[in-house]
């Protein structure tokens, strides 16, 4: 008998699925705009110089294969919590954070929302951002945990709803947790300005929300990680006990190896210290404790000087590139003589752009042009180089045209 004949076929993952999907055509024009990953101007996955270097100096070492703490090293988390933080954080002065090493960020936003769904006792409900990372509903769902949708992203003015943003955070429950993308907002590369952020943090704390950072992209919107930190560490300095969901993929391109970190800021050590107790308790049953590959090349280029030097300068190049294929972009569909207005491939940062292609446009990008991107129109601007922009402007005309 079959044991499983229950089980419906799944639908692909909206995301991974254009990666299937590109996989499987054969035509040499086309262009995958659909994942996030990084690609240097040959397209070709990039590995970046302090990584290469820090693997050598790891290699040398010979280190055994240990188990690590569960939690993570203890080193590595100090490492990332000042990252994020910054080296001034008064909480990690007083030793008033819980930071674990996490399975990337997809793996800190799990374990963030499951220790929220059993430890934290006010109003469990999570607002995210509309639209936001298709994942961040999904999780909550697998969790059972309620999740809502606060204004964020106006489709008129294809710029942030501050207004809209101000109203739903007045409708929240006292004690609500609201998810916050900390910068280059995925999928539409529209971040909040510094005196915006500055309002947001003021009603959040006027409302006693419990803020919840998912940064992912640190160093990628402008090409400074200290830029980047800048709401976070807003939060931080105005007294908020933010939740921060950290990432290697990008900034480091360490996609697969799959590093990354979860940090509760607390309101004092003593609590810091219990919720540390029930992570590790967490994590335990989960998966036991953290790879140790990612955290050793984190630890490497963040406690070096010089690797870190690096580090900062492959950072830069990366947004610097992706900055530069924004521009191409928009000046290729431009010089098309295209009726519509383009400069939001220029204003919005990150790695995405939210283009405004329809979905019947972007199923003809796809049919007619071998040009693979979501059905929301996001497109990663990280998968356009100089042989293919000219192309994807191309397409990008014609389907508006
Ligand atoms: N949050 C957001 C908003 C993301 O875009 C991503 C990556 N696509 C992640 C979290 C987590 O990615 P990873 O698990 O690969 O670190």
């Amino acid at each position: 008998s079959n044991y499983w004949s229950n089980v419906p076929m799944g639908p692909p993952d909206a995301i991974l699925g254009v990666a299937e999907a590109f996989r499987k055509d054969t035509s040499p024009k086309k262009v995958n705009l659909g994942v996030g990953a990084y690609r240097d101007d040959n397209n070709k996955p990039y590995v970046l110089p302090s990584v290469r270097q820090a693997e050598e100096n790891i290699f040398k070492k010979c280190l055994n294969h240990e188990y690590a703490p569960i939690g993570g090293d203890p080193v590595y988390c100090d490492l990332i919590a000042k990252l994020g933080l910054g080296e001034n954080s008064l909480a990690i002065k007083e030793k008033r954070n819980a930071t674990v090493q996490s399975i990337s960020g997809t793996g800190a936003l799990r374990l963030g929302f499951e220790f929220i769904g059993k430890h934290y006792n006010h109003a469990r409900e999570i607002w995210m951002p509309s639209p936001t990372w298709g994942n961040h509903p999904q999780i909550c769902n697998t969790l059972g945990i309620t999740h809502k949708k606060y204004r964020y992203y106006d489709p008129n003015t294809l710029k942030f709803n501050l207004k809209g943003c101000c109203e739903d955070i007045c409708s929240m429950p006292p004690g609500a947790i609201i998810l916050l993308h900390a910068c280059a907002h995925n999928p539409t590369g529209i971040d909040p300005k510094p005196e915006e952020w500055q309002i947001l943090s003021e009603i959040i704390k006027e409302k006693r929300l419990l803020p919840f950072f998912d940064m992912a992209y640190q160093g990628f919107a402008t090409g400074s990680v200290d830029n980047d930190a800048f709401a976070v560490r807003l939060f931080e300095k105005h007294g908020h006990q933010i939740i921060l969901a950290q990432s290697f993929a990008k900034n480091m391109g360490l996609y697969g190896e799959r590093v990354g970190g979860l940090t509760f800021v607390c309101a004092d050590q003593d609590t810091a210290a219990k919720m540390m107790s029930q992570l590790k308790i967490m994590i335990r049953t989960l998966y036991s404790n953290p790879s140790i590959n990612g955290s050793r090349i984190v630890t490497e280029i963040l406690s070096s000087p010089e690797l870190k030097a690096q580090w900062l300068k492959d950072v830069k190049e990366m947004a610097d590139r992706i900055i530069l294929m924004r521009k191409k972009l928009r000046e290729g569909i431009e010089k098309r003589g295209s009726k519509h207005k383009w400069d939001h491939i220029t204003s919005q940062i990150g790695m995405f752009c939210y283009t405004g292609l329809k979905p019947e446009q972007v199923l003809r990008m796809t049919k007619e042009f071998h040009i693979y991107l979501t059905k929301d129109g996001r497109i990663s601007v990280a998968g356009i180089c100089s042989s293919n922009v000219e192309h994807v402007a191309e397409a990008m005309h014609k389907v508006t045209a």
